[in-house]
């Protein structure tokens, strides 16, 4: 079993995280694996409905809506939420979700991006439908690892038959460095989706940036896969 297994984040922590802006795994550009693998997601289409779990405020959500796709986030802060806007220069308006009490919906106001605000596992598609393209980033790697097997089963129901669901992970020495992000390798993923989905590695390449000597780690190796629905 990894040494990470028992590891928990609370909600609250990341909530903290967002008050106290420590938040490094936002990138200020369109993250270079999406733009390389677009054209496997999107395989020819006009507009792809795109939903990003625990979606921060990825720039990468505005870059698809300009090109005109639409995207569905979901993120539990709503300080970041509203940074996304802001950044964006977008304006957005916010409704309650009559499926989850207490959720909030904050949508661009071309209706081309819709962020909910609540715990990821609280969705389903009933709220939204299923999505012809998911981004993973920061997402897998960054939910608790007991919760994984939750995580998988509702990511698979919200992907249509068709859908392209592109994955970031990382693999670095689990006992240096306690996470987030969390490991993730190979047959972890494997393990999680291969029931459902056909898995291709796309690419695995040194992720190691500056920022991770202070965590003590040696090496980040960092992999993108493509899920796609087994055909039934
Ligand atoms: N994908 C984004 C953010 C990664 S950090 C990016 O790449 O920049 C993970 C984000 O998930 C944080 O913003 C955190 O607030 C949010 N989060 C963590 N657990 C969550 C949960 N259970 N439900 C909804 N959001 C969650």
């Amino acid at each position: 079993m990894s040494v990470q297994a028992n590891r928990v984040m609370a909600l609250s922590e990341w909530e903290d995280r967002w008050q106290a802006g420590r938040i490094g795994f936002h990138q200020p550009q369109v993250h270079k694996f999406l733009e390389k693998y677009l054209d496997k997601i999107v395989h020819g289409q006009k507009s792809i409905r795109f939903f990003f779990p625990l979606c921060g405020k990825a720039v990468d959500m505005k870059w698809l809506a300009d090109m005109g796709h639409t995207v569905a986030g979901v993120e539990i802060s709503e300080k970041g939420i509203k940074q996304f806007f802001e950044d964006q220069s977008l304006t957005y308006n916010e409704e309650p979700v009559p499926e989850i009490p207490g959720a909030k919906v904050f949508k661009s106001a071309d209706g081309k991006i819709s962020i909910y605000q609540c715990d990821l596992y609280k969705f389903s598609s009933a709220i939204a439908g299923k999505f012809g393209g998911i981004w993973d980033r920061g997402a897998l790697v960054a939910i608790n690892p007991c919760d994984r097997k939750k995580y998988a089963s509702l990511l698979t129901s919200l992907m249509e038959s068709d859908c392209r669901y592109l994955i970031d992970t990382l693999e670095y020495n689990p006992e240096q460095y306690k996470g987030p992000p969390f490991l993730v390798t190979e047959d972890g993923l494997k393990n999680l989706f291969e029931g459902a989905c056909d898995i291709e590695l796309l690419q695995s390449t040194d992720g190691f940036e500056e920022r991770h000597r202070a965590w003590g780690i040696e090496y980040m190796t960092e992999k993108v896969y493509l899920l796609t629905p087994k055909k039934q």
